[in-house]
């Protein structure tokens, strides 16, 4: 943590993001800390190995390293602790499996990323746990789906692909009348731009592989819980075997020290992209919270600090040719599906085939886009190429 000469809390969110994790002074005065790579660790005394009594006991328990990373994200979350694990899905299943078992039914939001979604319905539908599928948008209605059994009630917003914004507080509140806990997916807004705990969730999941690792070049989930959830999720952690490798949480940490500066820049450039796409004629709806106008907005506002690069638009009915015309010939865009990186990104989607709770019925094809750190003219103007190719196909059709 942070040495004796740093003065002591409070201290703004962009300054913690450079102090926190670290200890120069006990780091030979290097700016950053080691990197232990580690599975075995040895104990002075026989008596200390056989009570297993001192502070780093196994690789698999964690490092130095992996405690800075821990203490670092808690703090930002706001929340009593975390604990790391390989990816953000791996996050997922370790959350969503502490508070569960046979028997138990999840409150899931229909707008869940994906792979959260086949974890409920596949592996903890084999261990007896059943899922029910919610609207996103159903706030406090949620009581009504509340059973005697419902163990957790899961939520993320903005929702994956789709960008709805749940009433997160309202959601929590019914849960916690019924003695849910309440997991949210944090991924989107970084611990910067939303503080879960602080609107009711008990536990909050990063993909660190997005934003925190913010270059495209790690695998990384973290879990956060508060006092309530945290013995739980640290015994289920454990019991799994988690834990996430050394150059990764390394980088994760790296990562970190730059994020104020990463997601200013891609909340700015990402609304100036979303105001711009929807006054183009090629597109029928953009989807972004925290633009004027947006269905969630509201939501946004009351609740958010800031927003990511990361929304979609809904375009005007085209067939796939002139899609893959457009997608295919961008220069600056890529096709790839992990966000969060320094580069930007553009992928058709469609969520219409297993939405359950809520139907999803866009005129025409939808694509997600991440406005990653280059020059925002320089995007617009690699769009705009790729929207001149689709009106090609249209006039020789
Ligand atoms: C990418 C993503 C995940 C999964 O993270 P991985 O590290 O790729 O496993 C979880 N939730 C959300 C919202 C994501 O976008």
């Amino acid at each position: 943590m942070a040495s004796s000469n740093i003065p002591p809390r409070p201290q703004h969110p962009s300054t913690r993001l450079v102090t926190t994790g670290r200890d120069p002074a006990k780091q030979h005065g290097f700016v950053n800390p080691p990197v232990y790579h580690g599975s075995t660790v040895l104990y002075p005394t026989m008596e200390s190995y056989v009570s297993g009594k001192q502070e780093f006991t196994y690789g698999r328990q964690g490092t130095p390293t992996v405690r800075r990373l821990e203490e670092a994200i808690a703090e930002l979350e706001g929340g009593a602790g975390t604990v790391l694990a390989p990816s953000g899905l791996a996050a997922i299943a370790t959350a969503l499996l502490a508070y569960l078992q046979a028997g138990d039914n999840v409150l899931m939001t229909d707008s869940v990323y994906r792979p959260s979604r086949r974890f409920c319905d596949q592996l903890l539908a084999r261990f007896g746990v059943e899922t029910t599928y919610y609207d996103p948008l159903i706030g406090a209605g949620i009581s009504e789906l509340m059973r005697d059994n419902t163990r957790v009630v899961y939520a993320e917003s903005p929702g994956s692909q789709t960008f709805e914004m749940q009433d997160l507080p309202a959601i929590a509140e019914a849960a916690h009348a019924r003695d849910a806990f309440v997991l949210f997916d944090n991924t989107w807004a970084s611990p910067l731009y939303f503080k879960p705990f602080q609107h009711g969730a008990d536990i909050s999941i990063q993909a660190a592989t997005k934003y925190i690792g913010g270059h495209a070049d790690l695998m990384m989930g973290t879990i956060t819980a508060n006092e309530r959830a945290l013995p739980d999720l640290q015994h289920t952690h454990r019991d799994l075997g988690q834990c996430a490798g050394p150059d990764d949480v390394y980088l994760a940490l790296r990562g970190l020290r730059t994020l104020g500066v990463r997601l200013e820049r891609h909340w700015e450039a990402g609304l100036e992209m979303a105001r711009w796409l929807r006054s183009r004629p090629e597109v029928a709806r953009v989807l972004h919270p925290a633009l004027e106008g947006d269905p969630g907005y509201e939501i946004w506002k009351r609740d958010f600090l800031g927003a990511s690069g990361l929304f979609a638009i809904e375009l005007k009915p085209c067939d796939k040719e002139m899609l893959a015309a457009m997608l295919e010939g961008l220069a600056f865009f890529g096709m790839g599906a992990s966000w969060g990186g320094y580069e930007s990104l553009c992928v058709p989607f469609d969520v219409s085939p297993y939405r359950t709770a809520t139907k999803w019925a866009p005129e025409g094809p939808c694509l997600r886009i991440h406005v990653g750190l280059e020059n925002v003219d320089d995007l617009k103007a690699d769009l705009e190429r790729g929207f001149e190719r689709m009106r090609a196909l249209q006039h020789t059709a």
